[in-house]
This record gives structure tokens, C-alpha cells and sequence, in this order.
């Protein structure tokens, strides 16, 4: 379909084609884990028992990680790892986002080792194709403390200010990565205490590097009730100083966090009032973009269905053809893949973030998977009835 009037009709319910990457055997595996993490005592309790026994070295701890969520939800170990998903996706049009999903470093030794890593996903990125792009988180590469203060706007100590422009410089190697190869990357958006200083960082660098073409994504979290203004001031600024706008949209992955911290140190919540409230304005932020287009790239990070669809009617109206360069839909891996895998059919850019690393330290990410898949409602009875439809479609036993 190109240049489209009539409204797309995706079948977000066609499981043949969204799980037409999995094996049997992968499929089964992915069933099961969703049937576990299903239960909300299995996903509370079940990542704090394992958090347990992975920092104590207990034995068997790592194997039981890495046959269970790590398998389902991670690319691998290393680099290398990843390119057996990465090709396996390419072969259905779904292209891949290398994400080393280490958080929490502590030490610039750490943080240098993180960059080195990102640093290689890009330049690998380069050499094998089906990298379509990099994802980096900049806790991986500075203080949270450090950008704690600077987001506050403390003054910082000359120690402080080294660190900050190591940081600097290490993000610099990147869009310098990024540009050589042209494999772009995306920031992403972490807690809203750190995030000012995160932001900063972003536009400098997209206003450098993003000259011509979108190499540098920023992240917009629209759980956070101040961020469609601050989108609109993000497409105004790339207009006035002239460069293409790389902008991830999410709706946000730290409400809790947000609304403890909020609590417990007495200010108003950054959070939305309500998930219709956030709906509103992801889809909002999304008009916005596509009417924006020609000053910007966008990428919907999110796994709601009605989010996606709306972006596709969205291109439509617009008569944008479905694989117009600057519209891109990204998912998890192993998470929505009857999104992913649709979209990829009809010829949108769908995309799958592909987290890798050691079991240890991606660890937070898996247990953020886990509880996701509990408080999100809905999502994980969703994955679960169109794995069971798609085994039962196979002829396997699901109940
Ligand atoms: C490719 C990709 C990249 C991502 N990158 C980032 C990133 O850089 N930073 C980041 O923070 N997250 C990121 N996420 C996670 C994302 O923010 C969401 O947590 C997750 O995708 C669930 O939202 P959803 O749009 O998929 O769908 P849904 O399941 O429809 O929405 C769930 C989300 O709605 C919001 N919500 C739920 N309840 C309420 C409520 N009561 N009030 C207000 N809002 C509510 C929360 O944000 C929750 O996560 C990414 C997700 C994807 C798929």
C-alpha cells in the first residue's frame, strides 16, 4: 500500500504472521514464561528471590536466569550473540536496535567499558547491515548523582565538572560513531530527576549531528503531563537553529518510582493524572509529529495497539506510504510481536529492541519485563492469548 487514502486495516490478531519468526520450540518457551510471569506472585516475588541469589553467587542462580527470562527477553550475552536475532528478524522485515541493557555503573572505569560497548554496536552496526540502529542509556555512561545535581541546577564542584565534560566526551565518541557509519542512535529517557540534564545533552548533540538526517534520537516520555509542551518546544527549536528533530515517543516506564519519590519528598507528581490522560497525549504527540514530518523523524516506542494503529491512519490521512523513512515502530523483543511483525508485513519500518549483556547486570531489565507484564493491564493476558491461539493454530496443547 503507498500513498494511501483509504485507512490502513491491520489485523493485529493475524498470530500466523506474528509469530511466523518463532520456532515450536521458541514458541513454547515464550508461551510458558508468559504463563509464569502471568501470576502476579511469580513476577513480584520470583525476580527479588533470583535478585537475591544473583548477588550472593549462589550456584545455579545465573542458569536459572539465563533459561528463563534472560532467553525470552535478551539477544545474548555479547555483541556477537545478538546477530543470530538480528538476522532471524531481517528475514521478516523486522529490523533490529542493539540495546546493552547494563544499568546502575557506578565507576568511569564502568562507564568507559559501557561506551566502549555502545561504541561497538555502532561500529558493528556499520560493518553488518541488518543493525539498523543503537540504543544508549546515560546511566551506563555517567553519575546518576552527578546528573541529579546538574539537572537541579546545583553548581557543581571542579571534580565534578571533569566528570560532567568525561561524559560529554564519551557521548561525543558515539555521535561521531553514528555519524561515520550512519547507524543512527536513540537516548533514552530515564527519571524525571535526571532527566533535564539528560535532555540537554540530547539536543546538543541532535543539533550538531543531525544536520541533514535524524542520527540522534531523543526520548519523550508522555506519561509526564509536561512533555507534549515540551515536544512542541523541541520542534520548534530544531526549526529555528535548523537541523532534523530524531524523537523517540513513549509513555514512560518509571511511574512508580516517580510517584514514591514525589510522595516522599512532599512535590506534585510529574506524573499524568491517569492512563487515559497519558493515552491522550501519546497519540497527541504523535499528531504532532506527522504533522511535523518534514523536521523530524519519529519512532513510537510502545506496545499498545491502538497507539500503533492510530500512527498508521495518521500516515494515511497524510499520504504518507508506509515505509516512509521518517515514520519507525518499535518494540521490545519478545514483546508485542503481533504488532511488530503485522506492521512489518503491510511494509512500515518495524524495529525491535534487542537488550543484551551479562545476566547479572541486565537483570533490572528482566525484572522490569516481569512486573511490567503485572501492572500493565492487559498486556500480558493480551501476549498470552495470542501465544495460546498460535499454539493451539500449530496444534500444541495451551490452556
Ligand atoms: C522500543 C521501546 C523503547 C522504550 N524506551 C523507553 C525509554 O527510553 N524510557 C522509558 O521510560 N520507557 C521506555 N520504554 C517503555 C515505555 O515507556 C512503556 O513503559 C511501555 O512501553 C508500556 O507502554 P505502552 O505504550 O507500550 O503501552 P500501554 O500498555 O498502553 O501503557 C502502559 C503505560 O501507560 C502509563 N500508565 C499506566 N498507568 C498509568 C496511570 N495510572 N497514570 C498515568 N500513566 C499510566 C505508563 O507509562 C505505563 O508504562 C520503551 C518501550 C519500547 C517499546
Amino acid at each position: 500500500m503507498t500513498n494511501n487514502t483509504a485507512l490502513p486495516t491491520l489485523d493485529f490478531g493475524n498470530t500466523r504472521l506474528a509469530f511466523h519468526a518463532k520456532s515450536d520450540a521458541r514458541l513454547k518457551r515464550t508461551y510458558l514464561m508468559y504463563r509464569m510471569i502471568g501470576f502476579p506472585f511469580t513476577a513480584r516475588v520470583g525476580p527479588q528471590v533470583l535478585n537475591v541469589m544473583l548477588r550472593n553467587h549462589l550456584p545455579g542462580a545465573k542458569a536459572i536466569v539465563r533459561g528463563t527470562l534472560f532467553k525470552v527477553f535478551c539477544a545474548g550475552e555479547s555483541l556477537e550473540d545478538t546477530l543470530l536475532t538480528t538476522r532471524q528478524l531481517q528475514q521478516f522485515g523486522v529490523r533490529a536496535i542493539l540495546d546493552y541493557s547494563v544499568e546502575g555503573e557506578k565507576t568511569e572505569a564502568g562507564f568507559d567499558a559501557t561506551c566502549q560497548e555502545f561504541y561497538d554496536t555502532l561500529v558493528l552496526g556499520a560493518k553488518q547491515q541488518p543493525v539498523a540502529f543503537s540504543a544508549c542509556k546515560l546511566t551506563g555512561l555517567a553519575s546518576f548523582d552527578l546528573m541529579e545535581k546538574i539537572s537541579a541546577g546545583k553548581s557543581l564542584s571542579s571534580e565534578e565538572t571533569a566528570a560532567w565534560e568525561r561524559v560529554k566526551a564519551r557521548m561525543e565518541r558515539l555521535a561521531e560513531a553514528s555519524a561515520a557509519g550512519q547507524v543512527p542512535f536513540f537516548i533514552d529517557a530515564e527519571e524525571s530527576w535526571i532527566q533535564d540534564a539528560i535532555d540537554a545533552l540530547a539536543e546538543s548533540l541532535m543539533e550538531r549531528y543531525n544536520q541533514t538526517e535524524p542520527l540522534i534520537f531523543t526520548t519523550v516520555q508522555l506519561y509526564r503531563h509536561d512533555r507534549l509542551e515540551y515536544l512542541r518546544g523541541l520542534i520548534q527549536r530544531s526549526r529555528e537553529r535548523g537541523y532534523v528533530l530524531g524523537v523517540k515517543l513513549v509513555r514512560g516506564a518509571y511511574l512508580e518510582k516517580e510517584h514514591a519519590r514525589a510522595e516522599a519528598m512532599g512535590y506534585p507528581t510529574p506524573i499524568q493524572a491517569s492512563k487515559e490522560a497519558t493515552d491522550h497525549d501519546f497519540n497527541e504527540a504523535l499528531r504532532l509529529c506527522i504533522d511535523h514530518i518534514d523536521q523530524l523523524a519519529v519512532c513510537a516506542g510502545t506496545h499498545n495497539e491502538e497507539s500503533s494503529r492510530y500512527l498508521t491512519e495518521l500516515m494515511a490521512l497524510k499520504g504518507l506510504p508506509n515505509s516512509h523513512p521518517r515514520v519507525l515502530f518499535a518494540q521490545l523483543l519478545a514483546m508485542s510481536d503481533h504488532i511488530s511483525f503485522n506492521l512489518a508485513h503491510e511494509g512500515y519500518n518495524a524495529f525491535k529492541y534487542l537488550p543484551y549483556g551479562p545476566v547479572e547486570a541486565v537483570f533490572p531489565y528482566l525484572s522490569r519485563r516481569a512486573q511490567e507484564n503485572t501492572s500493565v493491564a492487559g498486556q500480558s493476558s493480551r501476549e498470552l492469548e495470542l501465544l495460546s491461539r498460535e499454539m493451539r493454530r500449530r496444534g500444541f496443547w495451551a490452556w
